[in-house]
């Protein structure tokens, strides 16, 4: 399994799947389902679902890999992705592709550069390309735009959007509101606040389970991708490009640590999901919903990490085994 170019043994790999899960379940700390969204507040933290999606098209998973989630801030990335198609490098006069070194929802840097968020998977940064997208095929559009490439992916629209998690999000969006606000006052923003708000609380509220997350995630995983990587070099420097910012800034203010601990490009939200990707190998999808300090999946986190380190899978080298 240490040649990216060798087939992958799913027997093997299965039986290291089984034991991350156990490994993994059996550590003490569990983290802390967020907070933030009244609706996922008491998520059970006992839980644990890793799928690997690899690129022969096979499926590898374990533990609660069929359970749905809520995929939060993991839609960022299916959102920039249509806004990369749609507008390509003008998407960049509006939105930057530097970490922020600040919480995902932090407001602060957005005042200090006049509306423009730093990259585009913090909070401000994901409502400016939700409203970037707003200007091409509105709010609803939107919204439909995420779920028709979401189930394009999958090959299946056997999926939903939570709508009391989507309503919980609105309700508690205070501060995403105000972030919206800031980048509208410098001119930012060009949509109604409202209505990009509940394209953005709705494409979060997607539920996948870890099973269809790692095979939505395909796309970025560049060969076994035929439609997009394969037939499609634009699609496939779009892909290489969303995965440089995943690295940098998927993991909030823990993508450093994330990078050095597992070593794979990867975005996280909070309902405790985690899509990671192995460039022309495999794309991963993990879930515990109890969150660490970052906001990052703890168990989540830790099975990545036991699971690069097994396999080698690394964007930064493999390690000579002789
Ligand atoms: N809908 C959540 C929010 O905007 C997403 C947070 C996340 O997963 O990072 O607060």
């Amino acid at each position: 399994m240490t040649d990216n170019r060798k087939r992958i043994d799913l027997d093997a790999l299965q039986e290291l799947v089984d034991a991350i899960v156990e490994e993994a379940l059996a550590y003490p700390d569990h983290g802390k389902a967020t907070q933030k969204i009244e609706a996922l507040k008491d998520a059970d933290v006992d839980r644990l679902g890793m799928a690997i999606f690899t690129r022969d098209g096979d499926t590898v998973a374990g533990g609660d890999a069929d359970a749905p989630f809520s995929i939060q801030s993991i839609s960022k990335v299916f959102s920039l992705e249509l806004a990369l198609e749609a507008l390509g490098d003008k998407l960049w006069k509006r939105v930057g592709r530097e970490p922020s070194g600040d919480p995902y929802n932090s407001i602060m840097d957005l005042e200090r550069h006049e509306g423009y968020p730093r990259n585009p998977f913090i909070n401000p940064g994901a409502l400016v390309v939700v409203d970037a997208l707003c200007d091409q095929v509105g709010g609803e559009g939107e919204t439909r735009a995420v779920i028709d490439f979401v189930a394009r992916l999958l090959g299946e629209d056997d999926f939903g959007i939570n709508d009391t998690v989507a309503r919980s999000d609105e309700e508690g969006g205070h501060l995403n509101r105000a972030m919206a606000s800031m980048s509208k006052h410098f001119g930012n923003f060009h949509n109604d606040i409202d209505i990009v708000m509940k394209a953005y609380v709705r494409q979060c509220a997607i539920e996948l389970s870890c099973r269809q997350l790692a095979r939505a995630g395909r796309f970025l995983m560049l060969e076994g991708h035929d439609a997009a990587a394969q037939r499609d070099p634009q699609a496939a420097r779009r892909a290489r490009r969303i995965l440089s910012l995943m690295m940098t800034c998927g993991q909030y203010d823990g993508s450093g640590d994330f990078a050095y601990r597992v070593g794979l490009p990867a975005k996280s939200g909070v309902g405790g999901g985690i899509l990671a990707i192995v460039p022309n190998t495999a794309s991963i999808a993990v879930w515990s919903p109890g969150l660490d300090r970052n906001g990052n999946s703890l168990l989540g986190t830790l099975a990545l990490e036991l699971l690069t380190d097994k396999v080698d899978w690394s964007v930064f080298g493999e390690i000579p085994t002789r």
